[in-house]
């Protein structure tokens, strides 16, 4: 049975400009200092012929990430969703964050233990 009550994350990093604001919310809300941290930016080089390259940066959620549970509480979206410009990171049960994953590539979808 699905457990429509699972909360999740979920990021479109195609639109991720590794501006690593969600990262330093994460930091600020929760008190971690570097290395530690609830959300990840990985920047993902990948070089081609001719001297070009695909650069990527794709945010992850590590086992550090608790998914805000004060600000939930409070009716306020995570910090680093909120303090994402790109607007696009997102919240909520991953029964419909997958949903959303469905409609388009280029996705993660994360949820806790
Ligand atoms: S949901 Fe909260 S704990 Fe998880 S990465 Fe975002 S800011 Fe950090
Ligand atoms: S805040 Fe948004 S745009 Fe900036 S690194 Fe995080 S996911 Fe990407």
């Amino acid at each position: 049975m699905t457990d429509t009550k699972r909360n999740g994350l979920l990021i479109d990093y195609e639109y991720c400009t590794g501006c690593f604001a969600c990262q330093v919310a994460c930091c600020q809300e929760h008190g971690w200092e570097a290395p530690l941290t609830g959300i990840k930016v990985h920047e993902i080089v990948q070089d081609l012929p001719k001297g070009k390259a695909y650069l990527s940066f794709v945010p992850m959620p590590t086992e550090l990430c608790v998914l805000c549970p004060k600000r939930i509480k409070k009716g306020l979206a995570p910090a680093c969703v909120t303090h994402c410009m790109a607007a696009c990171m997102h919240f909520g049960p991953v029964s419909e964050l997958g949903k959303a994953l469905e409609k388009k590539p280029r996705q993660v979808l994360w949820a806790p233990r």
